[in-house]
């Protein structure tokens, strides 16, 4: 990815194959890749029949606005046969090596429900994921250091649904947050000792199993809660005995679709507006810190407020915006490209 950035925060766009849904449905596609680092969005008629081969859309709307026709760029955009591994190459194996120099580093998937954040994130047994392949290649390399130093490693997986905070690892809570001198602390929360990816991916699937996730209208899989993963390395130099402490935090963000387009109501709003305030809350955090400003809103949410110390400062971000191509999507893959872009703007 570039560097030529101000910030540590890096932004990529992920673009995911269609479905089979949006597959029958025909419809046009409003994402066309450029290059490995611009996409341009909403694109004409005519620009179309690179992606359907030939085969025509089957109605007009003549009463559709123009098309939009937006050039985007971002640190890098993905396309549909990019895989989990590509991302990680490219995105994730430098924030190990920046976890093992002493950066706190944090990972995000943004996106509607449906987009691929899961898919990215945690992946399948076929397709592991981000969190898989990333920390398969951090226990490589500590084992390549461990005549030098010594690691202690420790996972934990937390759900922020409706601004509760759950531990997906042992399904239990409320868990309270408290502040500190050393900053947030997830009071009760006991960290997992692991010592191999291969367990890990077995814990995550079965944490993944605890999300909460309520079927609606819009759709039946739709999760609307956050999912934080994070892994907290002690380093300790053997010849010094010098200790430290670094944080790797993987964040399966709730589905960023608005709240007013699913038919909520009663229980289903109040989510729908906490999952908003979250999610605003880290767009605010992002926008500030790629602002070089100053004050950062952390205490707007309790997602913010678990990531304080792996946002901004010395710590490296990396947000990855998934978005599906189809129009069927448009509104939500629109807004995602916003968020994404607000997110780099600099
Ligand atoms: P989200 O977590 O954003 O709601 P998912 O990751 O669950 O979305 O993806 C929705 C569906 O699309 C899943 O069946 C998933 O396997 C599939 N999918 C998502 N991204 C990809 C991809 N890049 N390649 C193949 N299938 C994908
Ligand atoms: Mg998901």
């Amino acid at each position: 990815m570039p560097s030529e950035q101000h910030t540590n925060i890096k932004v990529a766009v992920r673009v995911r194959p269609y479905n089979v849904r949006e597959l029958e449905q025909k419809q046009r596609s409003i994402i066309k890749v450029m290059d490995r680092s611009a996409l341009l969005f909403d694109p004409d008629e005519e620009d179309d029949e690179f992606f359907f081969q030939g085969a025509k859309q089957p109605y007009r709307d003549i009463t559709k606005r123009m098309n939009k026709k937006l050039t985007m760029e971002f640190d890098r955009v993905f396309d549909i046969d990019n895989s989990n591994q590509d991302l990680f190459e490219e995105c994730t194996a430098p924030l190990v090596d920046a976890v093992l120099n002493g950066y706190n580093c944090s990972v995000f998937v943004y996106g509607a429900t449906g987009a691929g954040k899961t898919f990215t994130m945690l992946g399948s047994e076929a397709h592991p994921g981000l969190t898989y392949l990333t920390m398969q290649d951090l226990f490589d390399k500590i084992q390549a250091q461990s005549d030098v130093r010594k690691f202690d490693v420790g996972v934990s997986y937390l759900e922020v649904y409706n601004e509760h905070v759950m531990n997906l690892l042992t399904k239990s809570g409320p868990l309270k947050l408290r502040e500190d001198n050393n900053g947030v602390v997830v009071s009760g929360l006991c960290l997992t000792p692991i010592y191999s990816a291969e367990e890990l991916l077995r814990m995550l699937m079965l944490g993944n199993s605890h999300r909460t996730q309520h079927p609606t209208d819009a759709n039946a899989e739709s999760s609307r809660s956050h999912a934080i993963f994070q892994v907290h390395i002690r380093i300790t130099e053997r010849k010094t005995d010098t200790k430290r402490t670094v944080k790797l935090s993987m964040i399966d963000l709730a589905g960023s679709e608005r709240a007013a387009s699913t038919k909520g109501i009663g229980v289903r709003f109040k989510e729908g507006a906490s999952i908003n305030k979250s999610l605003l809350a880290l767009g605010n955090c992002i926008n500030k810190l790629a602002d070089g400003l100053k004050h950062i809103p952390y205490r707007d949410s309790n997602l913010t407020r678990i990531l304080k110390d792996s946002l901004g400062g010395n710590c490296r971000t990396l947000m990855v915006a998934n978005v599906s191509m189809s129009s069927l999507t448009y509104e939500d893959t629109y807004n995602t490209l916003k968020y994404a872009s607000r997110a780099k703007k600099i």
